[in-house]
Order: C-alpha cells, then sequence, then structure tokens
C-alpha cells in the first residue's frame, strides 16, 4: 500500500542528468569550508591542510532547469562561490580514499549562493551559518554529467562569469582536499546515501552580486551553469 499524507508533501528536489531524461534525486547537500588556497587567504585563513569541515544546505534550496535566483532577503551582501558538485550515487560510511571514486555517479556545476553578511555576524557571535549559507535558492545547479561520460575529474579550470567578465578563476587541481579524501572524510562524519551532493569549495574571487546580474559557471569537461539573479 501507498503512503499518504496528512498534508500534500513538497515536491521532491533534483537535478537534470545530461544523455538521459531521467533525474538526479537530490538527498542533501554537504558544503566544504575553504578548500582552495587563495579562497582560504582571501577570507583572512591561513590554508595549512587542516581537516576539512562542512556545512549544509537544505535539498529543497536547488536552483536547476534554466530558473532564476531570486535576491534573498535581510541582505545587502550576497556573494557568488562557484564549485564543482559532486554527486554521491552509492551511499556508504568510512569510506577509504581508494574506494571513494566508486561511491560518485557524476559531476556537475554549482554556486554556493552565500549572505556574506549574515555568515560575517554568526561568525563573529559563534553562532550557526544556516542563515548565511542554507537560505532559500542558494543552491544553483546545472545538468549532472554521469562519471562514465566525463571520467573522474582532478584537474580542469573552473571559472565564473558575472556579466560575461571573469570574477573567479581556478583549477581543480588546487584543492587542498580531493575529492577522494572528501568523501572518505566526510564519510567518517555522516553514513553518505544515494542523492548526496557535496560542494567541494570555491576558488579566489569571491565577490557580490545585484539584481539583474548573469552568473555563468563552468568547470572544464562539464555542462556549464547559467543563472539570472532577479
Ligand atoms: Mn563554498
Amino acid at each position: 500500500m501507498s503512503t499518504t499524507f496528512v498534508v500534500d508533501p513538497p515536491p521532491a528536489p533534483s537535478l537534470p542528468v545530461v544523455g538521459d531524461t531521467r533525474r538526479f534525486p537530490v538527498n542533501r547537500i554537504y558544503c566544504v569550508g575553504r578548500n582552495y588556497a587563495d579562497h582560504a587567504r582571501e577570507m583572512g585563513h591561513d590554508p595549512d591542510r587542516e581537516p576539512p569541515f562542512f556545512f549544509m544546505k537544505p535539498a529543497n534550496s536547488i536552483v536547476t532547469d534554466g530558473k532564476d535566483m531570486q535576491y534573498p532577503n535581510l541582505s545587502k551582501d550576497v556573494h557568488h562561490e562557484i564549485e564543482m558538485v559532486v554527486a554521491i550515487g552509492k551511499g556508504g560510511a568510512n569510506i577509504p580514499s581508494g574506494k571513494a571514486l566508486e561511491h560518485v555517479y557524476g559531476y556537475g556545476v554549482g554556486l554556493d549562493m552565500t549572505r556574506r553578511d549574515l555568515q560575517g555576524e554568526a561568525k563573529k557571535m559563534g553562532r550557526p551559518w544556516d542563515t548565511g549559507k542554507a537560505f532559500d535558492q542558494s543552491a544553483p545547479c546545472a545538468a549532472i554529467t554521469p562519471a562514465s561520460q566525463c571520467g573522474h575529474l582532478d584537474q580542469g579550470r573552473i571559472a565564473l562569469l558575472v556579466n560575461g567578465q571573469v570574477r573567479q578563476e581556478g583549477n581543480l587541481n588546487q584543492l587542498i582536499w580531493n575529492i577522494p579524501d572528501t568523501i572518505a572524510y566526510l564519510s567518517t562524519l555522516f553514513t553518505l546515501e544515494p542523492g548526496d551532493l557535496i560542494m567541494s569549495g570555491t576558488p579566489a574571487g569571491v565577490g557580490p552580486v545585484q539584481k539583474g546580474d548573469i552568473l555563468e559557471g563552468t568547470v572544464e569537461g562539464l555542462t556549464p551553469l547559467k543563472v539570472k539573479i532577479i
């Protein structure tokens, strides 16, 4: 017997998949903090290889299929952070680094949009980052490319253009914690599940967006992301 609910359940978040009419179901969104040295420095931190740290966004913060992103309330300083997104296809806990890529379904391009002013206040007060990071529509994402098509990505240009101008630029080979090590460590903290996404960190050049801006994110070998701020 199928489950019935006392109120209509919200739509299940999902992402398009390159070359497939079926969709990738989004479960949880984990984000890695300060995973490129140049970005750690621009935020005033020493990029020594300390254990990575994580925060989360809700699955329903995904913006996809060419939809616009609404500039959020209660912030005057909303920043872009371009990131490569890792889509987990097979769950597990305590995954060894050498086996981590077997858990990856594919890769995509995403934005870890940030209310920098609210994040800054939270940091100062020692409070959680949710209001700065986990707000509505804070996770624009392009279609996922299956690893069976693009291979596993450990190098390649990652960049963000705002209104045609390059704002962020880096290379996946500059990640402090590479994808296998990130998955291995994350899976000691949380049992990973199919549908989990990992935003792998942003290169230097983060900065504010305005209403009307067109953001174009690229990772070499993946379907680009294009989103308008309205
Ligand atoms: Mn980020």
